[in-house]
């Protein structure tokens, strides 16, 4: 039991740690780059295609400059990742501290990224003529990341000072120049710190720290020697960390590769030669071939193992993306996409598993299982052939698979600890969602769910993605819940409710759903499929010998701006040949009684075409009741919050007992849904309220038990001829 309490305390622990909003900046930040990614990787693919014969096609069909092309594109992605970083921190920063204002967005990568570039771009050119660019790429990832999270912070923090924020407003200029103007300030002095610090370090001698570090870097392995166990795994350990840091490990520790371990592999291939047999294990192929298969971190292991056994669709995508590239070695898809970097959930594998393969091949060679490399062979030929081509005999890639399943082994509970985490993300992201579904209610002054921002926002834009696809993939269907005649205990009519069974999420509340739809617009056509579904099963009963039943099907606002909504409405009940008062056009309190809405053509449209109107959520709203008097409703159905409150408030008795006489008066009928037990019923036929919906009577059914629960009622309280073929009704 303490051990259970202590993993759980690990797990909320790390829970917290991947939801920090640096670490969250980061990972988003490295997802907007994946599209340059993934072009960059195609590059690398393309110029390095371990193929001789497709080397020199390439040669003889474009003439020997034929790389410039990949390196174009390499030098555009990769070349430029780390300012791309920068602007994509900023940007996420901004939307998890949820700026609102779309240029005030944009400032914090501007910021981020000149701070980065002032510091980066200036460097003086490197020994041998190397490029200042070189900071800009994947070398300088680290220090961006930590630049653009220090820079926006502390831009944010001056912000707040409103002495630092010029007012600035002009009619003629617009919101940007505001905004621009206002942010001055904050943001030269987040430069002019940055800038003053370079400023002390070069005083102090300190022209260009990145290099400083990385030549110290390398210094320990030289005391160390070559050919020791030791030397290897802080090798590998070194490498790998630097790889979780963002840094290209590889060529931070190049000089150690080319001091100790290509003269390894020299001194092998000379005793080769001379037909002597080789002495050196630790040479390049050896880790080549070993410690890295599919990329730095042994991650061909971590792919195969989320393609095991996680459920995220996110990560299995990454992953089937990063197939190809990672045969070849290639894995910056899945160590940026994923991502690995700065991922707090695969530190521990990501560094473990090439120092466990570094050991395990030590010993596979040290006992003559498997003979010592004696060829060199370029990095990104195939996991398995690369072994073989390296020692001549098939144990060099039977090493290798041994090592690929040590991998997959160890990355596994990493990938299902990372599911587990990912899913209570989500869980919790979801919930976010519903509750800002449910508390806004419909508005008319654009998008509610698609316009939250951060990760919620992205969850409502991958869900309204998927909603497009629903009505195609048959994850739509209705329920119907009865509304019962409490006097007689008969069914009058059903409400008809949507659904939607996501493939991989399960069911989502319409309350999301529909509010997504409402959002971009695709409720007219939902909406459209939701009416004739209702009326094609009123034909199904209607056959069946179910006649005097009505379905009332909900209308969003956004369906009520068509002005042909009215007619194909019409025109589905004429198909189906169902009488127009089978159907009744559910309309919430808050659309339906606006005094603009007494005016809305296609409501006056649905009135001349005698289809019926009920008022949905009535009783709490704050309209004016122009519409009931312009134009008669069938129903009032009561607002939950005043059946659920029936008991215990005077004052929501009160209302409906007064709706109830309106209802009279106006001859109207009245319906209380909500209504769950029996205290809430006979309370609510006593203020005059005997139509009923509600978990008391029946939850919403399937067509076939709605039918079923309909026929009994009918049956038990008469009037109702009998019904016909009750079997295949609602299919
Ligand atoms: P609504 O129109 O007010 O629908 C009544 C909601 O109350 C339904 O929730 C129903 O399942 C629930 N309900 C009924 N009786 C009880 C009860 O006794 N206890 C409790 N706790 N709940 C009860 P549902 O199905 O989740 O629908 C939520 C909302 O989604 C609906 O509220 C409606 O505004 C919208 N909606 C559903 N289907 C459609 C549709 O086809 N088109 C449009 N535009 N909106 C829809
Ligand atoms: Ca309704
Ligand atoms: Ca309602």
């Amino acid at each position: 039991m303490p051990q259970r309490g202590r993993k759980n305390t690990v797990f909320q622990w790390l829970a917290g740690l991947v939801k920090n909003p640096y670490l969250t900046a980061v990972r988003e930040g490295l997802t907007l780059a994946l599209p340059l990614i993934i072009a960059g990787t195609l590059a690398i693919l393309i110029n390095t295609f371990p193929l001789p014969a497709y080397q020199e096609y390439m040669t003889g069909l474009f003439g020997p400059e034929w790389k410039l092309f990949g390196d174009y594109i390499h030098n555009g992605t990769f070349g430029v990742i780390s300012v791309i970083m920068a602007l994509n921190i900023g940007h996420s920063l901004a939307e998890d501290h949820n700026v609102k204002h779309p240029l005030n967005r944009v400032t914090p990568s501007i910021v981020a990224t000149v701070t980065f570039s002032s510091l980066m771009c200036t460097m003086e050119p490197l020994a041998g003529g190397a490029f200042a660019m070189r900071w800009l790429s994947v070398h300088g990832l680290l220090l961006s990341i930590v630049i653009s999270l220090l820079a926006c912070s502390i831009f944010r923090f001056l912000l707040r000072f409103p002495v630092l924020r010029v007012a600035f407003y002009s009619g003629s200029t617009g919101a940007s120049m505001s905004q621009a103007i206002s942010a001055m300030i904050p943001a030269i002095l987040t430069v002019l710190l940055f800038a003053g610090c370079k400023a002390a370090a070069k005083a102090y001698g300190l022209e260009n720290p990145n290099e400083s570090i990385y030549r110290m870097l390398s210094l320990p392995f030289q005391a160390m020697g070559s050919n020791h166990i030791e030397t290897a795994v802080v090798y590998e350990f070194v490498r790998n960390a630097l790889w979780f840091l963002g840094i290209h490990g590889s060529n931070v520790l190049e000089p150690v590769m080319q001091e100790l371990y290509i003269p390894g592999m020299q001194a092998n291939a000379a005793a080769y030669l001379a037909g002597l047999p080789p002495t050196v294990i630790f040479t390049k192929p050896f880790f080549d071939c070993y410690t890295s298969i599919g990329g730095a971190g042994s991650t061909l292991g971590l792919l195969i193992a989320i393609l095991l056994r996680h459920r995220d669709n996110g990560a299995k995508n990454i992953s089937r993306i990063s197939i190809l590239p990672s045969i070849f070695n290639i894995n910056e898809i899945l160590l940026f996409g994923l991502p690995v970097v700065l991922n707090p959930v695969f530190i521990v594998p990501f560094i473990l598993v090439p120092v466990l393969a570094s050991v395990i091949s030590y010993f596979a060679c040290l006992w003559g299982l498997v003979p010592l490399a004696i060829h060199d062979v370029a990095w990104n030929i195939p996991v398995f052939i690369d072994g073989y081509l390296a020692t001549d005999s098939p144990r060099g890639s039977l090493l290798q698979l041994f090592n690929l399943v040590v991998a997959i082994a160890v990355y596994l509970p990493f990938v299902i600890l990372d599911n587990r985490l990912k899913a209570q993300q989500f869980n919790e992201n979801f919930k976010k969602l519903a509750d800002a579904a449910v508390d806004g209610g419909p508005t008319d002054i654009g998008p509610r769910l698609l316009s939250i921002p951060g990760l919620i926002g992205g969850m409502a834009h991958n869900l309204a993605a998927d909603l497009k696809m629903a009505l195609k993939r048959n994850e739509l269907y209705m329920e119907f819940q009865p509304q019962v005649d409490s006097d007689t205990g008969r069914v009058y009519g059903v409400e008809s409710l949507m659904r939607w069974q996501h493939p991989h999420i399960g069911r989502i509340p319409p309350s999301v759903f529909i509010g997504l739809a409402e959002d971009t617009g695709h409720i007219v056509a939902l909406g459209l499929w939701g009416i004739e579904e209702s009326v094609r099963l009123m034909r199904v009963w209607r056959d069946a010998g179910l006649r005097d039943v009505s379905v009332a099907v909900n209308v969003s606002a956004r369906q009520l701006e068509d002005a042909s909504f009215p007619d194909k409405v019409m025109g589905i009940l004429n198909k189906h040949r169902v009488p127009v008062d089978c159907l009744k056009l559910e309309v919430t309190e808050s659309i339906a009684l606006t005094s603009h809405m007494a005016e809305n053509r296609v409501l006056a449209r649905l009135h001349a075409l005698n289809i019926r109107l009920a008022i949905d959520d009535f009783g709490m709203g704050h309209s004016s009741l122009t519409y009931l008097k312009k134009f008669p409703v069938a129903t009032l159905k009561l607002d939950a919050i005043l059946t659920r409150d029936v008991l215990a408030s005077r004052s929501s008795c009160e209302i409906i007992l007064s709706i109830a006489e309106l209802c009279r008066s106006l001859n109207i009928d009245l319906l209380a849904e909500y209504v769950e037990d029996e205290a809430h019923l006979l309370k609510l036929r006593s203020l005059g309220c005997s139509n009923i919906q509600g978990y008391f009577y029946s939850p919403p059914l399937s067509a076939g038990e709605a039918f079923t629960f309909i026929s009994g009622t009918h049956k038990a309280y008469g009037a109702s001829p009998p019904p016909r073929g009750g079997a295949e009704c609602g299919l």
